[in-house]
């Protein structure tokens, strides 16, 4: 038979205090460290043109919207996000979109619908907040994915300037 012979305890350390002052101590110096948290939403996230947001329609300053329905963010869509119907205008960009809608449930933010389309009509906005009562409030349709230009105006300047880079990159190697 083996017989262990433990260390005697003190009474500080039978009433637990050395693990008490060293948490009491964590917790002082954590108190004055500088707050990683935000206090959501009284403090809202700092959104820039880098931010890609929910993807939003730009409508021109004539109030027409730039889309011409051709479906090339629908097809890039990876989340099968997005539905269009485009019908026939009298206008001389001849298409525009009948139904768009873009079910906000499933865009996963990728982006991919702003790269695709040819027509500048689709960017992702700084918008981040999603919340409603409804599944079916979640699938925004034409009138509510509608922004004008000037609102989307950073974010294109920014991608414009993105796209600038490469093409200059390209042409010089
Ligand atoms: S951001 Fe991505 S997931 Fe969302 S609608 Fe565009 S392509 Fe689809
Ligand atoms: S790619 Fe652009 S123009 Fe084509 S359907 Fe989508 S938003 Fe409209």
């Amino acid at each position: 038979m083996v017989i262990v012979k433990r260390k005697e305890l003190t009474l500080a350390e039978r009433l637990y205090l050395p693990e008490i002052l060293r948490g009491l101590s964590i917790t002082l110096r954590k108190m004055f460290v500088k707050r990683a948290t935000r206090q959501y939403p009284e403090e809202p996230l700092v959104t820039t043109e880098v931010t890609r947001g929910q993807p939003r329609l730009a409508v021109n300053t004539d109030g027409t919207v730039r889309c011409v329905s051709c479906g090339m963010c629908e097809a890039a869509c990876p989340a099968y996000a997005i539905t269009i119907d485009g019908h026939e205008t009298e206008r001389p960009i001849e298409r525009e979109p009948e139904r768009f809608e873009i079910d906000m449930l499933r865009c996963i933010l990728c982006g991919f619908c702003e790269e695709a389309c040819p027509k500048e009509a689709i960017w992702m906005s700084d918008e981040l907040e999603l919340a409603d009562y409804t599944r079916g409030a979640l699938v925004y349709d034409l009138e509510k994915l509608k922004r004008p230009v000037s609102a989307l105006q950073p974010r294109i300047d920014y991608i414009k300037k993105i796209n600038d880079r490469w093409r200059t990159s390209s042409s010089t190697s």
